[in-house]
This record gives structure tokens, C-alpha cells and sequence, in this order.
């Protein structure tokens, strides 16, 4: 299930250091909003989240926001993050990808896709041929058909 594992999987996004990117040549990242960085039980940025992608954007990573939501408040996110976003991004689905790398300059093969979920934010970047990363999601709540996926997941990926 080479398409659905990730090149690293990690506890959160935090365990992403800009020391960690730049000593392999990254330097960008497109990142998945729900459950990556925003707690869907929540909706809220932890500081440490926005500590976090400042300290990228400090550090010279351009940032992205890649999110399959169709909800316009995702924007609010990338606003406050003050960050590029891509939402409606249909992921597995290329296009967006592409989108999104546009967006801020990037090239794939120097881009680190980052996403909790294997059958959208892993399996786009396989298909992009990016290197990606996943992490644990943020809580349980999901959307009824993701919970269903992370069941296959689990039974796919998780052995
Ligand atoms: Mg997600």
C-alpha cells in the first residue's frame, strides 16, 4: 500500500522543525487544515499551531493551506495564518496540488504535503509524486464517510 503510506509519520504538525526541512532541501509546505492543524471538535488554532507556522514563515518555508472543506470559513484560517490558501480541493484529486504550488512558487519535489488522512492528503501527494508526511489527527471527530476510510486505514496501512 505504498500510495496510501506516508514518507513519515509523526504526533503533530509541531514535530515538523524548519532545521528538519531545510537539512533535506524543503522548502515548502502545503498543509491540511481539518484535523491537521484545527481540531475538528474544536475549530480553534492552538497557539502552539500558530507559533508554529510563524516560526516556518520565519524560517523562509512557504506555507499553503490545502483543504478539501467547502465551507468559505476555512479561509478565516489562512487569514489569520496569514498564509495562501486551496480549499475545495477535492484531494485525492491532482489538481489542486498543482493549484496550491502555484500559489506560492513551489516546486513538488522540494514541497512536503502534510495531512492526517491517508486516502486524501497521502494518496494526493503520491499522485503528485510529493514527498508528504502524515500525523496523527487532532481528535475523533470526523465527517461520517473519513470514518469510515480510517477503518480501511487502519486495516490498509496500520499493520
Ligand atoms: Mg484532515
Amino acid at each position: 500500500m505504498e500510495l496510501l503510506t506516508a514518507d513519515l509519520r509523526l504526533g503533530k504538525v509541531e514535530d515538523i522543525t524548519p532545521e528538519f526541512l531545510q537539512s533535506r532541501g524543503f522548502t515548502a509546505l502545503l498543509l491540511d487544515v481539518d484535523n491537521t492543524l484545527v481540531s475538528r471538535a474544536t475549530g480553534e488554532l492552538s497557539s502552539s499551531v500558530l507559533a508554529w507556522v510563524k516560526a516556518m514563515k520565519a524560517a523562509g518555508i512557504a506555507c499553503c493551506l490545502l483543504s478539501n472543506n467547502w465551507h468559505r470559513t476555512t479561509c478565516n484560517y489562512a487569514k489569520v495564518l496569514d498564509i495562501p490558501i486551496v480549499y475545495k480541493a477535492m484531494k485525492p484529486l491532482p489538481v489542486a496540488y498543482v493549484r496550491a504550488l502555484a500559489k506560492i512558487g513551489a516546486h513538488r519535489a522540494s514541497t512536503v504535503a502534510v495531512g492526517d488522512h491517508a486516502f486524501t492528503d497521502i494518496l494526493g501527494a503520491r499522485l503528485c509524486v510529493m514527498p508528504c508526511i502524515q500525523v496523527e489527527p487532532l481528535s475523533t471527530t470526523d465527517l461520517w464517510y473519513t470514518k469510515i476510510f480510517r477503518l480501511l486505514e487502519k486495516k490498509l496501512v496500520d499493520q
